[in-house]
């Protein structure tokens, strides 16, 4: 199947990680979200072997928290040996919350409320990763007034094409994010940066964009980050030793995505920093990187009931299912591309091609257009794989919909690791 977990039983029922998922849905209900811990387990633990394989120097994999996040998603990293990327206030609550070590977080974001970074530092934060000149200044007016230092990461934007969507680009010269490299923003960050009160910089990081599926960007970043750090040194004398590659491994989301094993990338990363290395005579710093989609979308499906067929001739198919955008924004915001099954009818042959609507008041609202799919009717249930991020953490309460909950399973058993929510939760702040 698309993803590592996946099979069908002789009932001709989808399974995850040993368990079926139409019984997860009878036991649970639809719209659900389904987790697979051994999958998410296993992208940490490869890329943390990876580090361990290819790259000397150390480093720490930071799982991007905003894929997907919950208290269960930072348990498990930390359980890993890893740390977390968090970009708001919410998520390091959360992650403080599931006793992830403080140390071990990166906070992100280009504009973190002062609040945010007040409460930053008073947990303790590993690094504050500060994204333009006016936050450095603020973050070290704050560490001062709080007697602190502020351990940080400028962010860089090395200026690298990608080829993914432009929605889902960041390191190009045109970007809200980091400090430019091509016209000197960045390196005056950095002298600036070393010379204030309350910031110690420790180095750079720079993320070139989402669901890159070749390592030459990846390699090309790391060796003009690597370079710039040397031109630091030069014009500075401070040699830096922290260097974060962020995130953006691609994922398969259908059959024609073809991600490199996680091996790969860091294969040919190290070589090119080693080399890069003694060419300027720059120390390997230690590295950071960010994986988030490719540690939780494979891990992750969303199953729904179907409501009504809708037939229009010479037009096309509707199937309806009980959740939509509220619970997967992803199609109406950018057209992503997913694979969805039959999940009661695996060993059915596809003999329709379904146009997937969800149930919100909106025409745009859908999962997926033109899906080869079995013959469906009313009851049926509907898998969509490769939901594990940005489904989730980008759900919204549209139309009042509850959020589904999510459901982790493992080895044939299944746990709620968040509740879906009530009517009740859906007015709690209403007054
Ligand atoms: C979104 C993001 C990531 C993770 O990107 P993925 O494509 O999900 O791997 C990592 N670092 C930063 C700074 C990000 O904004």
């Amino acid at each position: 199947m698309l993803t590592d977990g996946l099979n069908i039983n002789e009932k001709g029922h989808l399974t995850i990680g040993g368990c079926d998922t139409v019984e997860l849905a009878e036991t649970y209900g639809t719209p659900l979200y389904v987790m697979n811990e051994e999958v998410i387990r296993q992208a940490l633990r490869a890329y943390v072997q990876s580090m361990e394989t290819y790259y000397p120097q150390g480093g720490r994999v930071a799982y991007a928290s905003k894929a997907c996040c919950f208290l269960e998603m930072y348990r498990i990293a930390a359980q890993e040996g890893c740390g977390a990327d968090v970009v708001s206030g919410g998520e390091l609550y959360t992650a403080l919350r599931a006793g992830m070590p403080a140390e071990r977080l990166y906070f992100h974001g280009n504009n973190k409320p002062e609040g945010e970074l007040r409460m930053a530092l008073e947990a303790g934060v590993g690094r504050i990763v500060v994204d333009n000149p006016a936050e450095l200044r603020r973050l070290s007016s704050i560490a001062q007034d709080m007697g602190s230092t502020a351990a940080i990461l400028l962010r860089v934007t090395p200026g690298i094409d990608a080829h993914t969507h432009q929605f889902i680009r960041t390191g190009q010269i045109d970007s809200k994010f980091g400090l430019t490299l091509e016209n000197g923003e960045a390196l005056a960050a950095a002298r600036e940066a070393l010379s204030l009160p309350g910031i110690d910089l420790k180095g750079f990081h720079c993320h070139i964009g989402s669901q890159i599926f070749d390592v030459d960007p990846f390699a090309h970043a790391a060796d003009v980050m690597l370079r710039f750090m040397a031109r630091v040194r030069g014009e500075t004398g401070a040699t830096l030793t922290e260097l974060n590659l962020g995130g953006g491994f691609g994922i398969r989301y259908t059959d024609r995505d073809q991600p490199k094993p996680f091996g790969a990338y860091m294969k040919q990363v190290s070589a090119v920093m080693s080399q890069t290395a003694a060419e300027l005579d720059f120390p390997l710093p230690f590295i950071i990187l960010e994986p988030g989609r490719s540690v939780a979308a494979p891990a992750g499906i969303t199953l729904y009931t179907v409501g009504a067929v809708k037939s229009i001739p010479g037009v096309r198919e509707y199937v309806s299912v009980d959740g939509g955008m509220g619970d997967n924004p992803r199609y109406a915001l950018y057209k992503a591309a997913y694979t969805v099954v039959a999940a009661n009818r695996m060993r059915e042959p596809n003999t329709r091609v379904m146009t997937i609507s969800g149930r919100c008041c909106e025409s745009g609202d859908l999962i997926q257009e033109n899906v080869p799919l079995p013959d469906c009717e009313h009851g049926d249930i509907l898998a969509v794989l490769g939901t594990g991020a940005y489904n989730y953490s980008m759900s919204s309460n549209y139309n009042r919909l509850p959020r589904p909950a999510v459901v982790m399973v493992m080895d044939g058993t299944s746990r709620v690791v968040v509740k879906g929510e009530t009517y009740e939760d859906l007015i709690r702040n209403d007054v």
